[in-house]
């Protein structure tokens, strides 16, 4: 609400309740802030302030206890004068809303604001929030358990607004800000000590005379928050002074540690709150510009923000924290160097192996849907559908670890986790898929999958889609058309025959009967084959496919598809490795998009969040075929502490209701997409199915010439917004995104905006 009452109409009622309670006949003069404050004059000097709150969400009693605690610990804050008839506290009707009105002793100083900041100053200040703290200490009050706009851990809230900001680099800086707010301030703020704080410790609430804070002014903010909110709160008003650099206001947070030490944790916070208190100011601004652009105390700052958020944008959050840390005289974190990592990774491992994102990533930890660098910063990992309920699930980890201190051994004990987790496991499958085997890997479970097939068939061959990618041993590079018709690959073998991409976009058949037309492919390709004299033991097919370029089966191909190969003698593979697990949302295992029953159930990537796992579901009679005599094991495959990990990935997809979650933020993410697909004609097609997603880049929409170069530049652009994504499909030109199922909407908005940000300008560096 914009107040709207003009402000010579407020001084005048303003000095009639001055009149009325406390029997003054002071000139009043408007001071900046949000509510009305006004100087009260006497005799031409400022004697009193008059405060007069009309925001209904104020606490001005939890106002007036933290004033007079503080005023009680010898802080300089403001003495409350009580009225003729000795209140505090005057109820007013109308001002211009029902209110309540104050009086203080006028505090003489300049504000911080017009100030110029001295080391010494600066120091002061930061000693003096430092003494604000320790003053609180051991206080409380019930009104403190509150939240406002300018609350600094939910300063979520404001992203929404992040359009309304006309500068693009400053928008850039914004979600920057924003995004390491998300997954660094939030997660660590849990870790701090907590207190009551002043909560907006900004410049225009310090009163300084030289290098002293003489006043400390405005508590109406207060509420119960980590400490070094307000620690982060004020070093984000020195960044806005023109030319700052850390080095210089440094000084600020030395001056508070020198009174109240500070913990690690709280140093490593202290930037990014003060990048997300600037970015929360900008978007407030940027909010109220379009609701009241004449109001000036409410864009006070709006240039000094955007500035100092831009100046400060490209700091490494780890390298921020060692300026501090050196100005607490306390040790730098280290890190290993990044060429000495590239020497070392060049002199012991295979050099077939690449990094991903562009420039190397050096990533030191994991948490959700985050993946954070040496230097600090948080990248939202929107490829990673092995982290499945994400990085370092606190239950996954825990069930290893304790697994892993309990026992770990081979398959050939009886014990109750293996039993268990097959059992869940197949309690996931349709009927008759009730047997399981336990591996390491995904190529591990395709290779005994081909066995399981070729026992039960007495056939050898293989059919598989084109494009795609079963694993990485010989047999499984041998069905992976993407890696024998790739870089290095040796061409087809004669046992594997190839079925065209069932590509609607871009493969011959589009339209409604592109199922059928694709499966008739398949039975092509059988008869072929069995013209030749061979004979298919199993068609592997992934129930969406990845490498192949994101693209989803058409409706009744898998169906059609495989009647021809059982047709033939073969069985069906349903190669599970990338989308199940409820990553589909619509359906737990991606074949039950389509209505069909695999004979034969290939796991791996999400399986163990990460843990090296992988597993083959089968048939009762298919299992019994493969009993020959040979024993079949596999040395870790099923262990105890994969099994716990197992059961623990289960039981969070079922407790998080990741698959509902999946479905949710999959369609959020497709609307997206198509909504940028109308303002960018470089968006070809936006295809997928829950969180399994593929946008193909086009030169021309007409002609749907593929836009490889365009496709990389995004990833690598994206990556230096601290957005990971990657290319994929036979052209290099489908953007693939597969996040860990914890992302939330915040995260794909954001990925939203910077996409079609980069879109816009793509040659920009
Ligand atoms: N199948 C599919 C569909 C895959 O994407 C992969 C791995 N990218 C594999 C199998 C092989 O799994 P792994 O790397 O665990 O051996």
């Amino acid at each position: 609400m914009v107040p709207d009452t003009k402000s010579s109409d407020l001084i005048h009622r303003a000095a009639s309740l001055l009149q009325e309670h406390w029997g003054l006949d002071g000139s009043l003069q408007r001071l900046p802030g949000e509510n009305f404050n006004a100087a009260v004059l006497v005799d031409g000097i400022p004697k009193y302030v008059l405060k007069i709150t009309t925001d209904p969400s104020a606490d001005v009693d939890l106002e007036q206890a933290v004033l007079h605690r503080l005023a009680d610990r010898g802080l300089p804050v403001p003495a409350s004068i009580a009225s003729i008839d000795g209140r505090f506290v005057i109820p007013v009707e109308q001002h211009p809303r029902q209110g309540v009105a104050r009086l203080q002793a006028f505090l003489p100083g300049t504000t911080w604001r017009d100030a110029s900041n001295s080391i010494a100053l600066l120091h002061a200040i930061g000693s003096q929030v430092a003494h604000v703290h320790l003053a609180l200490a051991e206080f409380d009050h019930p009104g403190a358990d509150r939240t406002h706009q300018w609350d600094l851990s939910a300063a979520q809230q404001h992203r929404a607004s992040i359009p309304l900001v006309g500068d693009p680099r400053g928008r850039i800086a914004i979600e920057s800000a924003m995004h390491l707010h998300a997954a660094v301030v939030m997660p660590g703020l849990d870790g701090c000590p907590r207190g009551i704080i002043h909560g907006d410790a900004n410049d225009e609430n310090f009163l300084v005379d030289a290098d002293r804070v003489v006043g400390l002014v405005d508590l109406g903010d207060c509420l119960h928050g980590a400490l070094v909110q307000d620690l982060g709160i004020t070093l984000a008003y020195a960044m806005q002074q023109p030319d700052a650099s850390l080095e210089g206001i440094a000084p600020l947070v030395s001056g508070y540690h020198d009174v109240r030490p500070l913990t690690d944790a709280e140093i490593r916070l202290v930037v990014p709150i003060a990048l997300a208190r600037l970015a929360t100011s900008a978007l407030i601004g940027s909010r109220r510009m379009t609701e009241d652009p004449e109001h000036e105390t409410w864009h006070s700052h709006a240039k000094t923000t955007l500035s100092a958020l831009t100046r400060f944008e490209g700091t490494e959050p780890a390298a921020a924290e060692n300026v501090l840390r050196r100005a607490c005289s306390l040790a730098p974190t280290t890190d290993t160097p990044p060429e000495s990592l590239l020497q070392s990774r060049h002199d012991h491992l295979g050099p077939n192996l690449s990094l991903a994102h562009g420039a190397p990533l050096h990533v030191v930890r994991g948490r959700g849907q985050y993946l954070y660098t040496a230097g600090g910063r948080p990248c939202l990992d929107l490829v990673n559908n092995v982290c499945h309920v994400g990085h370092c699930h606190p239950r996954v980890v825990e069930a290893i670890a304790h697994q892993a201190s309990t026992l770990n051994t081979n398959t050939r004990y009886l014990h109750e986790s293996i039993l268990e987790y097959a059992s869940k496991l197949a309690a996931t499958m349709p009927e008759p898929l009730s047997v399981c085997y336990f591996v390491n890997s995904g190529s591990e479970a395709n290779e005994l999958a081909l066995r399981l097939a070729r026992a039960a068939t007495g056939a050898l061959d293989a059919l598989v889609i084109d494009g795609a990618y079963h694993g990485c041993t010989p047999n499984c590079v041998a069905m992976s058309p993407y890696k024998f018709n790739g870089t290095g690959g040796d061409g087809p073998s004669d046992w594997v025959h190839v079925a065209p991409l069932p590509d609607t976009y871009r493969g011959e058949h589009r339209g409604e009967d592109a199922g059928a037309a694709y499966a008739l492919e398949v039975a092509d390709v059988i008869g072929t084959a069995c013209r030749g004299g061979r004979s298919i033991a199993a068609f592997f097919a992934e129930s969406m496919l990845s490498c192949g370029g994101q693209v989803p089966l058409p409706p009744g191909y898998l169906s059609s598809a495989i009647e021809h190969v059982r047709n033939a003698g073969g069985l069906y593979v349903a190669d599970e490795v990338q989308v199940g697990f409820g990553r589909m949302g619509d359906a737990f295992w991606g074949f039950q998009l389509h209505d069909v029953v695999p004979d034969i159930v290939v796991l791996g990537k999400p399986i163990g969040n990460g843990h090296p796992m992988g597993a083959v579901v089968t048939t009762p009679e298919i299992a019994s075929a493969f009993d020959n005599g040979m024993e079949f094991f596999s040395t870790f495959g099923g262990n105890p502490v994969s099994c716990a990990c197992g059961l623990a990935v289960l039981d969070v997809i079922e407790r998080e209701s990741l698959q509902e979650r999946a479905r949710v933020l999959g369609n959020r993410f497709i609307e997206g997409f198509q909504v940028l697909q109308e303002r960018h004609d470089c968006i070809g097609d936006v295809r997928g199915h829950g969180l399994f997603l593929g946008i193909e880049l086009v030169e021309d929409r007409r002609t749907r010439t593929p836009a490889p170069a365009l496709a990389a530049r995004l990833v690598r652009r994206m990556a230096t917004h601290g957005v990971l994504m990657s290319t994929d499909g036979p052209q290099a030109n489908v953007i693939k995104i597969k996040p860990p199922m914890v992302l939330n909407e915040q995260d794909i908005d954001m990925t939203l905006r910077l996409v079609d940000q980069v879109l816009a300008r793509p040659d920009d560096s």
